[in-house]
Order: structure tokens, then sequence, then C-alpha cells
């Protein structure tokens, strides 16, 4: 590029450039640059003059193409912003020092603080657009030059293209400058990812050339019999939008359904919905992939119709649809526009959306309202995040989707475990709703607060996530602990010693755990039997025993449960007292009109005020199950067999129903007592009662008793649960 080229091109699109700035700016950069070189050994002057061109392609006014020239002079030359003023004129020097502060953020360029930058950087040039344009031809042509950076150096430059200024070129509705950005930047940040894609696509390509070739005289002929004319351009997806779509979906290459599009260029609106009908009606659409942006446009002014259709090979084809001045707005975006032509005249009646968005931000800008702007515009740039701060102002960069408890969590692990409720923008919100960009988010903690576990599934940071299964696996720890402790409370006062955590701290080792809390946790898991913890304090006391070392019944007796595993015991009278055998007649259902024997099933049966299923067994008869029963699972496959029956029962009936309840308690004298004192204070017959035993200090009871009706039944099961000794009561088959 030389000097007269650069003014040829401006003059091109304008006739009326003032052509001796454009000179000026010229001999002023070169002299301010002097003999400086770039990476690859070309005067450095080559730079600016690449950028001006560039940005000429977008047909911009001449202040921004001198302001291109000039863009580097203050930062790396002697020329001060003064100099330039005095030069150049004011509206020229604003912009060469927006540039200059935007040069001075890239040198703070850790990953961390990229968010916090791009704030900045759109805070500092937003009043004028056309320092980002300028900013983004100046990166485009470094990255074109990259390669001849020390290689350790383009790693990080790619990265950054892609997180921040490729985005941004797309933000702005310029897709050229998006795709080509991307492009240089992902062959340096995942150089063998590129490789392998780019040859996959030129494989793709000589495999299919003849394909497209086809399709496209297909498309173009269709389209002419129906009397439209129309420029059909094949085109195959970037290398970088593969590879994130593969990355995304964790598909393979051949997975890939688009990877071939055509474009299909008309000159007007209806002309794209008529084409749309031609090609809709010889081939059929895939469903769920037509988008109309030309009714809704996306939010940088994107509009094309977007549809894929099963070709005439049978193969998936991508069509996007779209007037010439869509085609041009899709590549060029803001810079389409034109926006900072003098000719105000022209192109008044089209004011885009874009041009709408720049001039509601630059106005929210100039009336003070930093934060607004932030809520409403920058933060959009990274669909897939949401950054949200602190009261302090801190930058918090969040996945989309995360609520008050990801935020907590990152910004520290106390402050999650801890937090209580939030507040959002000042208002009290819950803390599982989903945040936005922009969010001011203010944790509400409290002291000894333990993360809900149901926590876990509605976070959607790593982080998040395994700080509350680390506490609340802690909460279930410490839940254990204090029953160990009441368990081991109990057995010293029965071994008639007093319990002190010092004595057994000294035993530990006896015990071989590691701490006093794995002690009390044990035993709450039932892993330690209490005897044995007062045996590792006192070596000599020689009280209870553990059954492995048998010495007989105990001064407990039957009701100490010590040596009650697998009793069985048959509650006397039960039945004769106040319910013979339930027999078909007993059973009042209603919903069976034939003579066939009801019965209930086996363990826990059924009772009023539970939903019941009837499930005929040939020969048989009918076998009443609650709808909660897991036993009905076994019948999922034959429909045929499930009877729709109901309670023929009235309030204030006398009769009881069998149910199954299991009780789990701590071992200690008097237990089976209790229980069968709270059964009969309540008016539950007890029928049978069996003991198993999970463990020495727990034994489990399943029994088989009789109620009026479900609320009988359950409030027979809260008061078993109010007693100390209960650790666990519930219905089986509930
Ligand atoms: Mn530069």
């Amino acid at each position: 590029m030389r000097q007269y080229e650069l003014v040829e091109r401006v003059r091109r699109y304008n006739p009326h450039a003032d052509e001796a700035l454009l000179n000026r700016a010229y001999v002023y950069a070169m002299k301010a640059h002097g003999s400086q070189k770039r990476a690859s050994g070309d005067p450095y002057m080559s730079h600016p003059l690449e950028v001006a061109a560039i940005l000429t392609e977008l047909k911009l006014d001449d202040a921004t193409i001198v302001a291109a020239v000039l863009h580097d002079t203050i930062e790396d030359t002697e020329a001060t912003r003064e100099e330039i003023d005095r030069l150049f004129g004011h509206e020229i020097g604003e912009l060469v020092d927006g540039l200059t502060k935007i040069r001075r953020l890239d040198l703070v360029s850790k990953k961390a603080a990229q968010a916090e930058n791009l704030r900045k950087l759109l805070l500092a040039v937003s009043s004028d657009i056309r320092v980002l344009l300028v900013k983004l031809a100046d990166r485009l042509h470094n990255m074109r030059t990259l390669h001849f950076v020390p290689p350790e150096k383009r790693a990080r430059i790619a990265e950054e293209t892609l997180d921040i200024y490729a985005p941004l070129a797309g933000r702005m509705g310029m897709q050229s400058m998006r795709e080509e950005l991307e492009d240089l930047a992902f062959r340096h940040f995942r150089p063998d990812a590129y490789e392998t894609i780019s040859k996959r696509l030129v494989d793709f390509f000589s495999e299919s050339g003849s394909l497209v070739t086809k399709i496209e005289t297909e498309l173009r002929d269709r389209l002419q019999a129906a009397g439209l004319k129309v420029d059909v351009k094949g085109r195959l997806k970037k290398p970088y939008s593969i590879w994130r779509k593969m990355e995304r979906k964790s598909i393979s290459f051949e997975q890939l359904s688009d990877i071939l599009g055509f474009r299909l260029i008309v000159n007007t609106v209806e002309e794209c919905y008529a084409v749309l009908g031609v090609v809709h009606r010889a081939w059929p659409s895939v469903p769920g992939r037509f988008k109309d942006y030309i009714s809704t446009p996306k939010q940088n002014d994107y509009r094309s119709i977007h549809t894929t259709v099963v070709g005439p090979s049978r193969q998936r084809v991508e069509l996007q649809i779209r007037s010439i001045e869509m085609n041009e707005i899709a590549d060029y975006g803001i810079a389409a526009h034109a926006l900072y032509k003098d000719d105000a005249a022209n192109g008044v009646g089209h004011e885009s959306r874009a041009y709408t968005w720049l001039r509601r931000t630059v106005e929210q800008l100039a009336e003070g309202d930093p934060e607004e702007f932030l809520e409403h515009t920058k933060l959009e740039l990274f669909h897939d995040q949401v950054f949200c701060f602190t009261p302090k102002g801190r930058l918090i960069a969040l996945p989309r989707g995360a609520t008050a408890i990801d935020f907590a969590y990152a910004v520290h692990t106390v402050v999650g475990n801890s937090a209580v409720g939030c507040k959002v923008n000042g208002r009290i919100v819950p803390l599982l709703a989903p945040l936005h960009n922009g969010d001011e988010v203010e944790i509400v903690c409290a002291e000894g607060q333990v993360p809900p576990a149901a926590w876990e599934s509605i976070a959607v940071t790593g982080k998040a996530r395994a700080a509350i299964r680390r506490s609340t696996r802690e909460a279930v720890r410490k839940q254990y602990a204090g029953l160990g402790r009441r368990i081991i409370e109990r057995a010293f006062v029965r071994a008639g010693k007093t319990y002190e955590d010092e004595r057994l701290k000294a035993a530990l080792p006896r015990l071989a755990r590691p701490t006093l809390d794995d002690v009390l946790a044990a035993v709450g898991r039932g892993e330690i039997y209490s005897g044995d913890v007062v045996r590792a304090v006192y070596p000599d006391y020689k009280g209870e025993r553990t059954i492995s070392q048998p010495t007989g019944k105990t001064e407990a007796g039957w009701f100490g449960l010590k040596q009650a595993e697998g009793l069985v015991f048959k509650v006397p009278g039960a039945q004769q007292e106040s319910n013979p055998e339930p027999s078909s007649q007993a059973i009042p259902i209603r919903g069976i009109e034939s003579d066939l024997p009801v019965k209930f099933a086996p363990n826990g049966g059924a009772v009023p005020g539970d939903r019941i299923i009837g499930i005929l067994t040939k020969g048989e008869g009918i076998t009443i199950y609650p709808i909660q029963s897991p036993s009905l699972m076994a019948f999922d496959d034959q429909p045929e067999r499930w009877l729709d029956v109901r309670w023929d029962i009235e309030e204030g009936h006398r009769q009881r129903f069998p149910a199954q309840i299991s009780v789990t308690v701590i071992n200690e004298p008097g237990t089976l007592a209790q229980i069968a004192t709270v059964i009969g204070e309540n008016d539950g017959n007890i029928d049978t009662l069996t003991v198993t035993g999970p463990s020495q200090d727990f034994r489990e009871m399943l029994i088989d008793i009789e109620v009026w009706d479900l609320k009988h039944l359950n409030a027979i099961l809260s008061q078993l649960r109010m007693r100390p000794v209960v650790s666990k009561a519930d219905r089986v088959n509930g």
C-alpha cells in the first residue's frame, strides 16, 4: 500500500475527500515513526497505511482514515495530543487519543482482567464508534501479520482476539470482519485443530465439489423457471465456527449437517419470500431450521431468511436468502450505514437499528449514566456469559443461566455456604433466580448456615457445585456426630461413668479413628458400638458386651433388644380382639363387578385414604395395592390386569386395616416398650413385630399394624418420630 493508493481508494467512494488532509497525515506519521520497523522487518509506516486501507473497504469518512494513519503516533513516537489537535483539529485529536487509551489497556491483558478491560475499552471509546472501527481494523492487520510475532506471544493475542475483538465485530454486525478475525486467530490459538479441520474441509470440498455445482445449477434453474433472478453463492462453513460447534455439541466433523450452505441474493424483500416459496415447494424443509430474520431482525440489524432443505441428492443444504442491501449490512454492519458521512440528506428514513443502538449508547454516556449504558449494551457482547457486580464494583463473570448462588460462591466459598438471601439492584429476590447482565448483586449471609443439598442441581458453575457437595457432606456428618454423642452419653450413664470429651480423645488410638468427631459420627452411623467406646475409655469396664462375645441375658432383658436380632413377636390376641382375618366381603371396595375374592397385597396392605389399584390374577382373585406401592411396577406391562377401584366406606366406620411400618430406634433398655406404648396409646393394634439389627446401637423394627385409616396411621407415625429414641419411622410401601 502506497500513500497515493490510499488516496485513490478514498476518492473512489468519496469524490469530495480532503486529499491535502490525507497527505498531511501521511507525512506527519511517516516522520514520527521514522526508522521504526515492524516485527516483519517492514517499515513501521506500512502498518497504519494498511489499517487505513481496511477502513476504506468500509467506506469511512476522512477523519476516520486520518485517525487510522495516526493511530500509533502518540503511544509509539514523540507526537503529542496537543500537536495533533493543532495540526489536524480537535475531532481527529479525540479519535487518536481514544485509540491511545485502548493501546494502554492492551498492556494489562491478563486473561482474568479481560472482561474488565473490555468494559473500560468500551467506555473509553463509545463516545465515538469510529475509534472502535479503527481499533478493529488495527487488530485485523495485526492478526494478518501475526506470524511475524514471536511464537510465545501469538497464542495470547489470538485468544484475546477470539474473546474480545471478534465478538465485538459480530455485535456491530460486521460479519466479514468477524470471520476473518476468527479465522486468523484460530490458526494460532489451536494450530492443530485448525490444521485438521482445514484439511477435512479441503477433502470435503474435493469430494463434493461436483455436488456443489449440481446443487447450485439446480437452484438457479428452478428459480429462473419461476421468473426470479437470483445470485447463488455456495459457501463452506469456516473452520472456527465448525470447531466451536464440534466443541459445544461434542460432535464429530461427520455429524455436522451444515458445512455446506448457499446464499441466495435478490433485489427486494418481496423476492426473498418468492425465493423461499420456490425452494420450499421444490424440496422438503428440515423442521426447526427455519428462521425469518427479515420480519424479526437480530439486534445488530442482521436481516435474512435461513432455512435448511433436503436437497436434490438427499443431503441437507443450508440456505440464506437476502437482498443485496441485507447482504451488505450482514458483511459490513454498522459501517455499511456509512454513519459518519456528511450528507445527512442521504439515507434519511432508513435509520438502522445499529444506528439507534449506537445513538442511544452515546446519548446515555452524554447524560452521564455509564452504569445504565453498561447494563444495556456492552454486556450483550458476550452472549454466553453474564457479567454482574458486587456492591463494591468488582466484576464477576458467570456463565449464562447462573444464579445468585453461583455468584455467592464466585465471590467466596464462605459467602456461598452462608448465603440466605440476596438483593439484586437493591431489591430482595430469591437466590435461585437467574442473574442478568449488569446486575449488582448483594448476598445476605447468616452464620452457621448449611447450603441445602438441592442447590447442587441448581448451581451452574463447577465451583459452586463442588462447594455445596462438600458442605452438605459435612452437615450430614455433623448430624451423625450429634446422634453419636447422644448414644455415647447414654451408654456412659448406663455404665455408671461420666462422659468427657478429653477422656475419649485420649482413647482415640484404641478406636482407630483420627478425631473425636470421627468417633461420634461412626457411632451415629452405627459403625462403632457405643459399648466399645465405653470400654476404650475404661478398659476394665465389664458391662455390656458385643454380641460377638455373648454373655447371655443382660439385666436389660427382653426390652433391651441387645439380643433381639431376628426376633419376631406375635402380639397375643391382637387379631381376635378387633379384626378377624380380612375376607373378600370384609374389604369394602367399589369398582369390582365379579365375585372374585379380594385381598390386600402382602407387606403393608392399604388403608382408607390411600389411592388404590386392584390387580387381577386369573383363577385367584383381586389384590389391592396402594398406588404408591413399588410392587405395582411388576405389572406395568400388563394393563389388562389393572382395575380402577375405590374405597366403599363411610366416615366413622369401625373397621381396621393392615399397614406395615418400619421404625429405627437407638438400642437401649426399654426401647421396645416405648414403641409399643406409643402405638397402644394412639389406638393402634400391633399384629406382628420383627426386629432386625443393622448394628449394635440401632434396631430396626418392622411392625404390622392395624389402623382405622391413613390419617390414623400418619398420626401414629408422627408420634413415634417425636420420641428421642426413634431415629426414623416410615410406612413400608409409603
Ligand atoms: Mn496499530
